[in-house]
């Protein structure tokens, strides 16, 4: 039998996205739950994910 592990955040993976234009940090901690990865907008651009 093994012990049960208690993972604090298994499932929620944080992401964080830049704005290219204003520079605009976003960290993202839960997602929507559909498959794609959702895009996030600003100044009309996508957000590109920073590691
Ligand atoms: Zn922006």
């Amino acid at each position: 039998m093994t012990t049960k592990k208690t993972k604090k955040a298994s499932s929620t993976k944080k992401k964080q996205y830049r704005c290219k234009i204003c520079d605009l940090l976003v960290t993202a901690e839960n997602f929507c739950g559909c498959r794609k990865e959702c895009e996030i907008i600003c100044c009309g651009k996508v957000m590109t994910p920073v590691k």
